[in-house]
C-alpha cells in the first residue's frame, strides 16, 4: 500500500467518533513503516491492550475500522487459523477480533467478528516476512501474488461488512 501519514488514518475511520478517532494511539515509526510490503496497516494499541486497529483501501476509499480485542488467552495447545492470511498459529496468535459496523447498525450494537493475526502482521506472514515457532503457513503451492490476492479478498470481504449500511447508502 501506499505510504499514510497520521492526519489520513485519523481521517479514515469509519465506525468510531471523531474525537475517538483524533485520541487513538497510531503505531510508531510510520515513516519506516515498510509500506509497499503492507496490504493493509495493522496494529494493536500500545496503551489500551483491548483495541486494534485496521487502515485498508476499500473500494477506492482508505478505510479505518477500529476493533475490539477478547480480554481472555486462549488455550496454548489450540490452534487457530487468521480468516485474512491463512497464517495458523497456536495458542493466541489469532484473536476473534470485533468491530462495530459503521452507520446505524453500529450505532444499534450491531458488530462483525472474524479471526484475525493478533498482532494483524497478516501481510508479513503471507510474505514470509514473519516467523515464529508458534506460527506455521500452510505449505502453499499458489504463488505469492495469489496468496496476497487471497488477503485483499478477505480483507475485502471483511469491510463490506463493516461497512453495509453506508455503502449502501452511497
Ligand atoms: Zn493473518
Amino acid at each position: 500500500m501506499r505510504p499514510l501519514n497520521e492526519t489520513e488514518i485519523r481521517a479514515s475511520f469509519v465506525n468510531c467518533s471523531k474525537g475517538e478517532a483524533r485520541r487513538l494511539n497510531l503505531p510508531r515509526g510510520l515513516a519506516e513503516l515498510p509500506w509497499e510490503e503492507l496490504d493493509f496497516l495493522g496494529w494493536r494499541d500500545q496503551g489500551a491492550p483491548d483495541r486494534a486497529y485496521l487502515v485498508a483501501e476499500h473500494r477506492g476509499e482508505l478505510v479505518g475500522v477500529t476493533l475490539r480485542v477478547p480480554s481472555f488467552r486462549r488455550s496454548m495447545t489450540k490452534t487457530n487459523v487468521c480468516s485474512l492470511c491463512v497464517t495458523a498459529h497456536a495458542g493466541s496468535g489469532v484473536a476473534l477480533l470485533t468491530a462495530r459496523r459503521a452507520g446505524a447498525a453500529g450505532r444499534e450494537g450491531n458488530t462483525v467478528g472474524t479471526y484475525i493475526c493478533a498482532d494483524l502482521a497478516c501481510s508479513l506472514y503471507v510474505r514470509g516476512r514473519k516467523k515464529s515457532a508458534s506460527v506455521t503457513r500452510p505449505d502453499e503451492s499458489l504463488p505469492l501474488e495469489d496468496q496476497i490476492a487471497r488477503t485483499v479478498l478477505n480483507l475485502d470481504a471483511f469491510l463490506a461488512q463493516v461497512r453495509t449500511d453506508t455503502l449502501a447508502a452511497s
